[in-house]
């Protein structure tokens, strides 16, 4: 039976980090602030940004939300971007995805002054993962190497999977596994024979959005099985791309959903931003 990785434990504890962290700027004069964009009424948006802004209050961050309407054109977000890449109050600026249609999601994070993109989505901050050295840590990539840090399994040396090729998800996890020394291999909806590449790993990162999508006979023996899909099943029920019932029997080390890498995300948003706000004052 695998070993559940408890990402709510974990994340509570990168939690606690961030607040002495932050605690500790504050006593030097800087009060790390966070500015959270939203445009329109999509209520599981709605969800995250509160989400965001309580995880925010909880560590001792400043945050402003700016909850702006559907119908806002591209120049009022591009200006309100400006304005807050010129306020120093603000060290890191997260805009809300999606966005409604008739804005350029592309080109309103290109406005975002990398310094302050504690998403690491702006072409800057990619680039400087790509090469290996980078301020911010992509968030759920970097939740996801968390936990599998939290295993005791080392990276290097490892046949690692990526299910899924995402900007946000699957490319910077590849990357984050590289840069750890693991033979990583990405798929994506073109793979073929999905199931016998899967088998290989011994890490394996499923990153879709498809429900049951990795079954028990797709994973190795003893492997560590980590499940970033948010999907809801036949109930309504919010779960994974990993059919877990299934696989925890298979698995070395299995994360649950919810309660797996959900919880990591927002705490690597806030060690970014408070990384974001000590860089702004040369500290
Ligand atoms: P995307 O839709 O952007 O990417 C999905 C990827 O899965 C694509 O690369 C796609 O391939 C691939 N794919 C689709 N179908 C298959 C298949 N049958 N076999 C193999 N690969 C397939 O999603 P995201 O990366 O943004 O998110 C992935 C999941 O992670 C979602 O459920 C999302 O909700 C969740 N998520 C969770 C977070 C968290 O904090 N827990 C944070 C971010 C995302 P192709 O490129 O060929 O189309």
């Amino acid at each position: 039976m695998a070993v559940r990785i408890d990402g709510k434990s974990i994340a509570a504890r990168v939690r606690k980090e961030v607040a002495e962290e932050v605690a500790a700027l504050k006593a030097q004069g800087v009060e790390t602030g966070m500015a959270v964009v939203l445009v329109g009424d999509d209520p599981a948006s709605a969800i995250y940004v509160n989400n965001k802004k309580k995880a925010c209050a909880e560590t001792g961050i400043y945050s402003e939300v700016h909850l702006l309407p559907k119908e806002t054109t591209q120049e009022e977000l591009l200006a309100l971007i400006a304005r807050l890449n010129a306020d120093p109050k603000i060290h890191g600026i997260l805009v809300q995805s999606p966005l409604p249609a008739h804005l350029d999601e592309k080109l309103v994070v290109e406005h975002i002054d990398p310094k302050k993109d504690v998403d690491a989505f702006h072409a800057y901050n990619v680039g400087r993962i790509m090469i290996g050295d980078y301020t911010f840590l992509p968030c759920t990539p970097a939740g996801v190497m968390e936990l599998i840090h939290s295993t005791g399994v080392s990276v290097e040396g490892k046949r690692c999977v990526v299910v899924g090729r995402s900007n946000i998800v699957g490319k910077p996890m590849a990357m984050l596994l590289l840069h750890e020394h693991g033979t990583v291999t990405v798929c994506h909806s073109r793979t073929k024979d999905l199931a016998a590449v899967c088998r290989e790993a011994e890490i394996l990162v499923a990153a879709v959005g498809k429900a049951k999508l990795i079954t028990a006979d797709m994973v190795k023996p003893g492997a560590v099985v980590i499940d970033v899909g948010m999907n809801r099943n036949e109930n309504g029920k919010l779960c994974g791309d990993v059919d877990y019932e299934a696989v925890e029997p298979v698995a070395g080390y299995i994360t649950p959903v919810p309660g797996g890498v959900g919880p990591m995300t927002i705490a690597m948003l806030l060690k970014n931003a408070v990384r974001a706000a000590r860089l702004q004052n040369g500290l």
